[in-house]
């Protein structure tokens, strides 16, 4: 079942948005050489909870902390640790948090002072196809054409796209229907509507798309060590233009 939100409940997604969004920011400005995930991670659950919401992946399915925070070959889902990041690092840091029942969701990759053109170009790609597979989030167009933009723009940087996680639905709970890949050819699958709101996140590989779990059953990583980047948004569907609901 694939639920259209009323304005109030899009007020409150908004509201988890602007939190979500809020963390980020902060966030960007504390990471540098030296700094650990695990400081971030204190960081994102003080913002979120002064603010008067709940961190929304802590004890999701288990999952033991405020942030997920992915170091270089780490694709989603890192465990925040006192390891310090280091100069050339990439770090994807994904933020949930709930208000009033409602969630927002979204992920950015941050470089770790002097990133190689290299890497910051995969960045650049990765963030390029969410905001492509956003632009085709409208009304009246079908689930795939998100999934076919996403694909497209990746791999004309010559990169790869995670299969085995995809984007989501999203709002009363933090994972709603449709399951959104970020592959596959245009026209398929449902047609999307006004009120509907979705968790767009592509995975984009240096290397190869496969992926492998480490034995915290958690962190994802890829299989060839090589990395990885993640961008995610939080949107609604209108009869205009996508609102991106968790916009930094
Ligand atoms: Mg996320
Ligand atoms: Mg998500």
């Amino acid at each position: 079942m694939i639920s259209r939100k009323s304005e109030q409940e899009l007020a409150y997604m908004r509201e988890a948005g602007r939190v979500v969004a809020r963390v980020h920011r902060e966030i960007a400005r504390m990471i540098k050489v030296g700094t650990t995930t695990l400081e971030l991670n204190r960081l994102a659950e003080d913002i979120i909870i002064k603010a008067g919401a709940r961190p929304a992946f802590k004890g999701l399915y288990g999952f033991p902390y405020t942030i997920c925070a992915s170091v270089n070959e780490e694709v989603v889902h890192g465990f925040p640790s006192s390891r310090k990041l280091e100069n050339g690092d990439i770090v994807s840091i994904d933020i949930g948090a709930e208000v009033n029942g409602y969630f927002g969701d979204s992920a950015a990759t941050y470089p770790v002072g002097d990133v190689s053109p290299e890497v910051l170009n995969l960045l650049k790609a990765t963030e390029e196809s969410l905001y492509k597979g956003i632009a085709m989030a409208k009304a009246g167009n079908r689930l795939s054409d998100i999934s076919h933009a996403v694909q497209t723009c990746a791999e004309g940087y010559g990169y790869s796209v995670v299969r085995d996680y995809v984007g989501h639905g999203i709002g009363k709970q933090p994972h709603e229907d449709p399951q959104i890949p970020n592959f596959g050819k245009p026209g398929r699958g449902i047609r999307l509507k006004a009120g509907m709101t979705l968790a767009i996140e592509p995975m984009i590989n240096m290397g190869t798309y496969e992926v492998h779990t480490l034995l915290n059953n958690w962190t994802v990583v890829t299989l060839d060590a090589k990395l990885s980047a993640h961008f995610e948004h939080t949107i609604a569907i209108t009869d205009g233009k996508p609102e991106i609901l968790t916009k930094i």
